[in-house]
Formats: C-alpha cells, sequence, structure tokens
C-alpha cells in the first residue's frame, strides 16, 4: 500500500484500469449501503484502497454524539459491519483512514439520509410505505406515450392553484384531488387538470436528492436541481419534513401512488453524468475511481458542471444500473429521461434496457435522454457515447430528444432570432417532412432505426419557452406577457406540427398554456415567481389549451402517427412541397379505422391556401383553430381551404 500515498491522479487511472486492480476489487454483490434486518441492519461500503474505517451511529441527523465502530474488511475492497440494535431510523456515516490521510463521508449507496443529506440513514423500506402501496399499479401501456415536463415546486408554487399552502411546491400537492383555480370549484388545476389534459405520462425534473437548495430553508429557495448528492434518496426540500429521512420517502411515494391511480405514469430525471461536487462520498470512499479522467490524469469536465462521472468504470456501471433497477421497484418508476446522455455510452444504456425488458417486459419502463453534452469528454477507447450518429448502435426502445424537429419548428434554440418553419423560417420544406417520418433515412449522422426513437417537443426546461421563443421572433417589441393573434396562430402551428410527426410526444408543462419565463432563457436558479405555472395565464390562453387537450386525444387514435416500428415511415407518402412555406402529405392509419388515410398540410404563409383534394369523400378533422372536428367533421369535396399559419388535416375512410 505504500504506492497508494505517492500516487499522482495519472498513476491512479493507471491503477483502477489495470487487470489487478478489478482482479481484486470489482465487487458484484448488490447488498452495498445499509440493508435492515429485524434487529439491526448490515452495513456494506466499498473503499477498496482504505486502511481502516469506522463506522459512526447517531440517534439523528444533527446530534454530534456518537457510537463508533470499526468495520471489518471483507472481499474485494467492501467494508462491513452487522449490527444488532442499530437498524432502522439510525443516522451514520463513515471515517476512511488511508495511507496518509482521513476523512468523514456519507454512503454513496444510502437510500435514506438527513436534511441536506450530512449524514445518511439506515431505512426499512416496507416502513416507508404509503397504505395501499402493494397494490399500486403502473398504467397499462397505451398508444401513444405524451409525456408532460414538470417541476415539483412549479407545479403548485403559485396560490391560484388552490392548493393548500402547506404543500405549496410539496410533492404531496400531487396527491390532492379536486384543486381547481382560486378555489372557485370549476376549472380545474395541478392532478385533476393532468387528467382532463390527457398525457400519459408525468417526467419529474430532479427529484433525487440534489445539493443547492438549502432543504430547511424558505419557500422562495430555488433550483432545477441537476446537480446530484444522493442519487438513490429523494430530494428533501419537496418534503413536508426534510429532517426525518423517511418522510420524504413516503411523500414520493404517495405522489407516485397518486398519478398511477390517475391512469399517469412517472418518469424521473436522472443524471448519472456528474455529481453537485467533485468533494463527494465517491471521491472520498474511493479517490478518483468515479470521475472520468484524461490520460494525464486530469479530471474532464462535459458536463460543464466540474466533472463528468466515469461510466465506464465496472462499479460505476454497476451503481448506475442498480440506481435505475432501485427505482423502478422500489418507487415504481414508469421511466427515466437521462440528462446529457452523450456522456454515456450505448452499452452501458443497452444493458440497462436489456435488465428493465426482462424484469418488467419489453420496452415497457421507457428510456431516453438528451443526445449529446455540454462539452467534450475522453470515454475510454471500445465505448461509444449516446449521440445522435451512435442512434442505430442503440435499443430501439432508447430514444433521444430530437433537436431536429424542435428547432426545424420554432427555430434554433441558442440563436435567440433564427426562427423555424411556422415563424417565418425560409427553406425548410424538405426538413420539416424529414421530421414528419422520424428523420427515418433523412441524414447520414443521424441513423434512425425507428420512431421509437424519437421524442419530439418544441419546448422543455432548458432555453425559452414556446411562447417566449415565438415572441423573440415574431414581436420583439413586445412585453412578454401580452397576447398577440400573429405569435397565438403561429403558437397552434407549432403544437399541430409537432403532434403529427412520427415518434413520441412531449412537452414542457404550461406549454398548453402559453407558458412564458418572461423571455428568461436559463432559469435553473431564477426566483419561483418566473417559474411557477401560472395557473392564471393557463385559463387566459384556454383556447390554445383547448387545442392542445383537442391534438391530444386526436393523436391518440391515429395509428399512422403513433406507429413506432421500423416501417412506420412507409405510412407517409405522397410528400409534396407544393410552395415555398407549405407541405402536404398522407399518411395510412390502419385497415378498418375510422380515417385509413389522412391529408396532412401545413401552410406556413401568410396567405390562404386553396388545396386541391385526391378522389373521395374527405372530412375536415382539424384546422388552424380548432383541433377537435373530428368529433363532428364536415365533408369535403374537391378543395379546401388551409388558412394562413396552419395546418389541417382531412381523413378518408
Ligand atoms: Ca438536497
Amino acid at each position: 500500500m505504500e504506492r497508494v500515498k505517492m500516487m499522482t491522479a495519472r498513476e491512479y487511472k493507471e491503477y483502477y484500469e489495470s487487470d489487478d486492480f478489478k482482479k481484486q476489487y470489482i465487487y458484484d454483490g448488490n447488498d452495498l449501503g445499509a440493508v435492515c434486518k429485524e434487529n439491526g441492519a448490515c452495513f456494506k461500503l466499498w473503499s477498496p484502497l482504505a486502511r481502516r474505517v469506522t463506522l459512526n451511529l447517531y440517534a439523528d441527523g444533527e446530534t454530534e454524539e456518537c457510537t463508533s465502530v470499526l468495520m471489518e474488511r471483507a472481499e474485494k475492497g467492501v467494508w462491513e459491519y452487522e449490527s444488532d440494535g442499530y437498524g432502522h431510523g439510525v443516522y451514520y456515516d463513515f471515517t476512511i483512514e488511508f495511507e496518509e490521510e482521513a476523512c468523514r463521508c456519507t454512503d454513496p449507496w444510502a437510500k435514506a439520509c438527513s436534511c441536506n443529506g450530512i449524514r445518511s440513514m439506515a431505512v426499512d423500506l416496507q416502513k416507508t410505505n404509503p397504505p395501499g402501496w402493494e397494490s399500486d399499479k403502473r398504467p397499462e401501456e397505451k398508444t401513444e406515450q405524451i409525456i408532460y415536463e414538470m417541476h415539483i415546486k412549479d407545479f403548485s408554487y403559485d396560490k391560484a392553484s388552490g392548493v393548500p399552502e402547506a404543500y405549496r411546491g410539496k410533492y404531496k400537492a400531487f396527491t390532492i384531488e379536486g384543486t381547481t383555480l382560486n378555489g372557485e370549484g370549476k376549472r380545474t388545476t395541478c392532478l385533476d387538470y393532468l387528467k382532463e389534459l390527457g398525457v400519459t405520462h408525468v417526467q419529474l425534473m430532479p427529484v433525487y436528492d440534489f445539493g443547492s437548495v438549502e432543504e430547511g430553508g424558505k419557500d422562495t429557495e430555488y433550483n432545477w436541481g441537476y446537480d446530484p448528492q444522493n442519487y438513490n434518496v429523494p430530494e428533501g426540500s419537496y418534503a413536508t419534513d426534510p429532517y426525518h429521512g423517511e418522510v420524504r420517502i413516503r411523500e414520493l411515494k404517495e405522489l407516485v401512488q397518486s398519478l398511477h391511480r390517475q391512469g399517469i405514469g412517472v418518469i424521473m430525471d436522472v443524471v448519472y453524468n456528474h455529481t453537485y461536487s467533485l468533494d463527494s462520498c465517491f471521491t472520498r470512499s474511493a479517490p478518483y475511481y468515479y470521475y472520468r479522467q484524461f490520460e494525464d490524469g486530469r479530471y474532464s469536465d462535459g458536463s460543464d458542471c466540474g466533472n463528468d462521472f466515469a461510466c465506464e468504470r465496472e462499479m460505476c456501471r454497476k451503481y448506475i444500473l442498480e440506481s435505475v433497477l432501485y427505482w423502478t421497484e422500489e418507487y415504481h418508476m414508469d421511466g427515466f429521461r437521462f440528462d446529457l446522455m452523450g456522456l454515456l455510452d450505448t452499452d452501458l444504456l443497452n444493458s440497462i434496457r436489456k435488465e428493465l425488458d426482462e424484469r418488467f417486459g419489453k420496452g415497457k419502463i421507457l428510456l431516453y435522454g438528451e443526445p449529446w453534452s455540454a462539452d467534450e469528454s475522453p470515454m475510454e477507447e471500445g465505448y461509444f457515447p449516446c449521440k445522435k450518429n451512435r442512434i442505430h448502435r442503440m435499443d430501439e426502445n432508447i430514444g433521444v430528444f430530437c433537436d431536429n424537429t424542435r428547432d426545424t419548428i420554432k427555430g434554433h434554440v441558442f440563436y435567440e432570432e433564427v426562427p423555424g418553419f411556422v415563424n417565418g423560417g425560409e427553406g425548410l420544406e424538405e426538413k420539416i417532412l424529414d421530421a414528419v417520418g422520424a428523420w427515418r433515412n433523412a441524414e447520414e449522422e443521424f441513423p434512425v432505426k425507428a420512431p421509437s426513437q424519437i421524442i419530439n417537443y418544441i419546448s422543455a426546461h432548458d432555453n425559452l419557452t414556446l411562447w417566449d421563443k415565438l415572441k423573440v421572433t415574431m414581436r420583439p417589441e413586445q412585453p412578454f406577457e401580452t397576447r398577440d393573434e400573429k405569435v397565438v396562430r403561429a403558437y397552434k402551428m407549432a403544437a399541430a406540427v409537432c403532434f403529427t410527426c412520427q415518434g413520441r410526444i412531449f412537452f414542457l408543462g404550461g406549454e398548453e398554456g402559453a407558458r412564458t419565463k418572461y423571455g428568461d432563457e436559463n432559469s435553473y436558479v431564477s426566483s419561483p415567481e418566473i417559474n411557477r405555472i401560472d395557473w392564471q395565464r393557463i385559463y387566459e390562453y384556454e383556447d390554445i389549451l383547448s387545442y392542445y387537450k383537442g391534438l391530444i386525444a386526436f393523436r391518440k387514435q391515429m395509428s399512422g402517427l403513433t406507429d413506432k416500428s421500423e416501417s412506420a415511415y412507409k405510412r407517409v407518402v405522397e410528400k409534396k412541397v407544393v410552395r415555398p412555406g407549405i407541405v402536404r402529405f398522407c399518411l395510412y392509419n390502419n385497415p378498418g379505422d375510422r380515417w385509413e388515410n389522412l391529408l396532412i398540410c401545413y401552410n406556413s404563409t401568410e396567405k390562404e391556401e386553396l388545396l386541391k383534394l385526391p378522389e373521395g369523400s374527405w372530412e375536415l378533422l382539424v384546422d388552424g383553430t380548432d383541433s377537435r372536428l373530428w368529433e363532428h367533421p364536415e365533408t369535403k369535396t374537391k378543395e379546401v381551404t388551409a388558412a394562413p399559419v396552419s395546418v389541417i388535416i382531412l381523413g378518408r375512410k
């Protein structure tokens, strides 16, 4: 062990990658952390280079007084202590002694923790189950997945949400039925609202424990939470009590249970690409091991957040896989959205996909992510980043956020003034038709296998909201919050285009109600007033809300749009650029559907377009202002007019 104290960063890297290290220290048990038994718990920590490890046990999360016991060195770099007496509810940390230095450290494998994650807590998970948890069921698979992105605090921070004050901004807000705008009793908010909207999944922005918010702090504290601290513990600031480790666990389970009761699945946003700080329990328990390094030993920073998780290393892969399985099994999560998935490798994601398929059925748990990184990261040789150009190496049930669709519809996200197809962009006709077929056979550098790999979206938490982007490109002279009919038309058109592309549908919560952040394009640490869902505004834009609801309900019935198979692109036929700014195409639904053929036209020009109809009797199903015409459709023959800046959809039996 002499070499330990002498090791440089570069030597650490070489050592961790040596066969010698792998043979001696790669642990394949799945019992790390604190596992509660009847009368105590078994504590296990992986710290291969430690000379001595002490377990410190505390009665609560605050007191300094503790009982310290020496852990025993077990196999493969694991330290173990089996306690008779200290079990559920005991708080703990470790003192780890290396050759020359010592440190205090929480448990990387912790499943519960104290306020702000300062200490870990042993938890008997059975004791955290809300009543009825045993009978909680995942919603049945639907014909389409419509994913709604929501931040816990944004959802109910607004007083107008009608949520009781004690639950505003908390997990608990997702469990209250019957809330209405200002409590007036008519227009629904929160849980009931989601059900009416028709979304099939809610994607929660980070709910694992993150480091940037003071958990015992004021309600005005705010962060998106892309700064993981305890990967396997829920964030405490959303719990009604952050001081007792079991409360946040129970309340997050209640949230899942409540959404499941409404038939809505829950997707977790996971950030396995970096941690809040390099000075983490990972570094302290195994210096340099968990973070990616350049050849010379320096830490890489492809996340732009100070570090990258070294997912190529065996114990990191094991960690990520076990973590995903844990959230799926213990919290009944229905899917995962991987932040900066381009920092993780295709083999890792494929192996997660495979494990989930074996346990829960093929493709049942959704997996998708951002196919990019913030910066370059030196992935080890033989591994391929989960980026767009490697999508063919990814399982057909691993999806990517499709920036092609997004930017083609509304314009580039980084260049705010650049418009897309619906707001004055030129030369985008071919591209918008590629979007319709989920980019299959469209671009060499984006070898998409099937629409199951495509997440279509026009806004997410990052960058300007759709409303703000259209305002900047179309009405820069106006304040962000004011209504403008030209913008409203383009808005509805953007939604209708997105909803008529093959792939899955994702949108930022509140997009359906003209959500504005007043031009704030990176609101991760802005005030909750900027970030909150403004429930009053949602109903001021009830026409947009109703347009979205109609599109959601319509899409679910169109087999030509919801087909996720490799041959789905063959359903899109007769793609045609009519003239600059106008395209049309036909789409086959299944034989026997209410309409076997659809004819869709996108008119982004300022002029009406007279559309010649092919033979037969066509029904007008959707136009630029009404997405529910299909409920009582009017028959059209020969021709139909597409209003300026609008999408029209016709169906033939
Ligand atoms: Ca936290």
